[in-house]
């Protein structure tokens, strides 16, 4: 089973993170990777960076064509649901609903062996985290919740971009605790290169310590 986990901003350029074009379709080239081979395309959360490529708008039909798409449906529900709708949510998220390959989820859901989606909400109501465990290891792929190395030096600050700030803490501190005390490793989309790692100790506090 091949599974994707976001997908990043998209075509672009957008003007909001300095005229950035997303670069999936030729990281997949490069790696040899066909679009059609995915069976799923795990959103941890709704936010344009992170499904922007979910569907061609040219040919007007999902990019990944033979995945389920998963999502939130707490997420579903609160962008979905709004007066005016997001542009953004108009264009990657409902479209999928239309072509009938989007899955609402909740709970924490194993929907493949060893392959875990975790409720970590706070960045947006539905967000989702990955665990995936195999051979008694475990990596948690943690989206938005972990928005940067520092958190994981210091959970308990507040991250501005949290729709529920509150809750955004709550959620990473234990997630922190968790992935600690499991010992499993950690990758995160706006980490930098290679983007994943672990948790360590030096002198009682916690670093991510890259890969
Ligand atoms: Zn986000």
């Amino acid at each position: 089973m091949r599974i994707l986990v976001d997908c990043g901003v998209g075509v672009g350029p957008y003007p909001r993170y300095g005229n950035l074009r997303g670069e999936l379709p030729v990281a997949m080239g490069l790696a040899g990777i066909d679009a059609g081979s995915f069976d799923i395309v795990f959103l941890t959360h709704a936010h344009p960076d992170h499904a922007g490529w979910t569907f061609d708008e040219e040919l007007q039909r999902p990019r990944f064509g033979n995945a389920r798409y998963l999502l939130h449906r707490r997420d579903w529900e609160h962008f979905g649901g709004r007066e005016t709708v997001p542009p953004y949510f108009r264009r990657f998220i409902q479209p999928l609903q239309e072509a009938g390959v989007l899955e609402l989820i909740d709970g924490e859901t194993e929907f493949a062996p060893g392959i875990t989606a975790m409720e970590t909400p706070g960045h947006t109501p539905g967000h989702m985290s990955l665990l995936v465990q195999s051979r008694g290891q475990g990596l948690v792929i943690a989206g938005d919740v972990l928005n940067s190395p520092m958190f994981v030096t210091e959970p308990e600050r507040p991250f501005g971009s949290d729709a529920d700030i509150a809750r955004g803490v709550a959620t990473r501190v234990a997630l922190v605790d968790r992935i600690e005390a499991e010992g499993w490793r950690v990758a995160a989309e706006h980490f930098p290169a290679p983007g994943w790692g672990d948790v360590v100790r030096v002198e009682g506090r916690r670093w991510f310590r890259a890969l």
